[in-house]
């Protein structure tokens, strides 16, 4: 399972999809195979026999992430354009006093999830997401 990577790569940007747990590989081929999507794993015989595959051979999750970034192609535009936890496309937020928000937020660009509705903006935590993202060589 590569649930923490493939958290890295929402915060990416990267289209991610993470397989249910339990399921078998031939479930996980097939719908990798029917919606072109390409399969992330850390199983060598599985990369083997899917085409569309990348093997992932570290179990650190910094090396983890300059494997992807060697893989796919990476755009610093795309940091924070993604939930998370759905995988969708975050949208505009505009701001309102409803008290739901800290008032630090203000003036900052807002955007929220069409689907869990979280609110997401940038602050210290997306800076140090950005850092490690710089470290690892994923941004220049
Ligand atoms: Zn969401």
């Amino acid at each position: 399972m590569l649930l923490r990577l493939g958290k890295w790569m929402r915060i990416m940007g990267i289209d991610t999809e993470n397989a249910k747990p339990g399921l078998e590989d031939s479930m996980i081929s097939a719908y990798c195979n029917e919606h072109e999507r390409i399969l992330v794993t850390r199983d060598v015989e599985f990369s083997t026999v899917q085409k569309n595959s990348i093997l992932i051979k570290s179990t650190d999750i910094l090396e983890q992430i300059r494997e992807i970034k060697i893989q796919i192609p990476v755009k610093r535009e795309d940091f924070l354009t993604r939930c998370v936890i759905c995988n969708l496309k975050l949208v505009p937020y505009q701001y309102s006093h409803n008290g739901l928000l800290p008032d630090d937020v203000i003036g900052k660009r807002l955007q929220t999830c069409p689907k869990c509705e979280r609110i997401f903006w940038e602050g210290s935590h997306t800076e140090n997401m950005l850092k490690i993202l710089m470290e690892c060589g994923v941004y220049p």
